[in-house]
C-alpha cells in the first residue's frame, strides 16, 4: 500500500524516513520502484496552481501542475510561447496528461530543466529556493517560479526521430541583445542521457561583443568543447554536441536576422 499523505508535513517526513515521491508516475511506473518505498504526492493540496508571482511578471506553476495543463494554459501562451512548443515534442498527449512539472524537474533527465535554465526560473521546495539544477536530494518540490520569455528566447529539441521521440538533446537560450549587441545571455542543454547544464563558456564569448562580423564557427566550436555529454546505444557524444551546437548556432543566427529584419 502506497502512503498517501494530505499535508506537505507529511510528505516531507515520509521523504525523510527515505520515500520517494511519487506524483505522475509515468517515469515511476508501477514495478519500478517498491510499492512501499513510494510517497503518493499526487493529492497534496495546493501543488496544482498556475498563479502569478508578487513580483507581477512571473508565474508560479505548481509542482502538480501536468505537463498538458501547462501547455494548454491561455497565460502560458501569451508569456512562454517557447514552452508551449517545447511541451508539444515532451512525450504524447497521453503521457503528458499524467506527467507533472514536478516529475520532469525531480527525475532529472527532463526537457522542462534547460529550459528552466535558461530562462533562470527559480524552484520553491520545501528546503528553500534554488536554481532549477539544483532540487536537493528528498526535498519536494513546491512550485517553479518562471519569469516572463525575454524578447529573444528559444529551445529546441532534437530527437532521435520527427515526432514522440526520446530526446537526443535540448537546448535553450535567453539573451538580451541592443544594437547588434549582447548584454546578456543565458545558454542551457541538456535532456535525455545530457545533465542539465549551462554553457558558460559559450555564453562569455558572446556577452559584450558586436555581433556584425561574429565568428559563429568560434561559437560552435566552443559549444562542440563545452558540452559535457555521453554516448548510448543510439548516439555518440560527439554526435550530440555537433547537434547542440548547430541548433543554439543556427537558430541564435536565425533570431538576429529576424530582429534586425
Ligand atoms: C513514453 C514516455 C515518453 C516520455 N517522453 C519524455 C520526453 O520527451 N521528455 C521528457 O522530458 N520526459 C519524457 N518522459 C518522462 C516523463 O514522462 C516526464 O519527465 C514527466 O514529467 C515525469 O513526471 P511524473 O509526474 O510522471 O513523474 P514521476 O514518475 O511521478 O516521478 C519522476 C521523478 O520525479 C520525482 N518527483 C516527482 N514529483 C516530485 C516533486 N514534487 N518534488 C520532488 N521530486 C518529485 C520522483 O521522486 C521521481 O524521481 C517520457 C515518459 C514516457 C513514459
Amino acid at each position: 500500500m502506497i502512503p498517501k499523505p494530505s499535508t506537505l508535513a507529511e510528505a516531507v517526513a515520509l521523504s525523510q524516513a527515505g520515500g520517494l515521491f511519487a506524483a505522475g508516475r509515468t517515469v515511476l511506473r508501477p514495478g519500478a520502484a517498491p510499492d512501499d518505498n513510494l510517497i503518493d504526492i499526487s493529492r497534496l493540496p495546493g501543488l496544482d496552481g498556475i498563479d502569478e508571482a508578487a513580483d507581477g511578471g512571473s508565474l508560479l506553476i505548481g509542482a502538480l501542475v501536468t505537463l498538458e495543463r501547462l501547455r494548454r494554459d491561455a497565460r502560458v501562451m501569451a508569456r512562454n510561447p517557447a514552452l508551449v512548443a517545447l511541451l508539444g515534442l515532451v512525450a504524447g498527449l497521453g503521457v503528458r496528461t499524467l506527467a507533472t512539472v514536478g516529475g520532469n524537474v525531480g527525475w532529472g533527465a527532463g526537457d522542462l530543466v534547460p529550459f528552466l535554465l535558461a530562462h533562470d526560473a527559480r524552484l520553491e521546495t520545501s528546503e528553500g529556493v534554488h536554481d532549477a539544477v539544483s532540487l536537493p536530494a528528498g526535498a519536494l518540490l513546491l512550485a517553479v517560479r518562471l519569469p516572463p520569455q525575454p524578447p529573444m528566447s528559444f529551445v529546441e529539441k532534437a530527437g532521435y526521430r520527427a515526432a514522440f521521440s526520446p530526446t537526443l538533446i535540448t537546448v535553450a537560450l535567453c539573451a538580451e541583445v541592443l544594437e547588434q549587441r549582447v548584454t546578456s545571455v543565458r545558454i542551457a542543454a541538456g535532456g535525455g542521457v545530457t545533465r542539465p547544464q549551462r554553457l558558460g563558456r559559450a555564453e562569455a564569448l558572446l556577452t559584450g561583443v558586436s555581433l556584425g562580423g561574429f565568428d559563429w564557427q568560434c561559437l560552435a566550436d566552443t559549444i562542440e568543447d563545452e558540452l559535457d555529454t555521453v554516448s548510448d546505444a543510439l548516439a555518440s557524444a560527439d554526435h550530440r554536441r555537433r547537434v547542440a551546437a548547430r541548433l543554439i548556432t543556427g537558430r541564435l543566427v536565425e533570431e538576429l536576422a529576424r530582429g534586425a529584419a
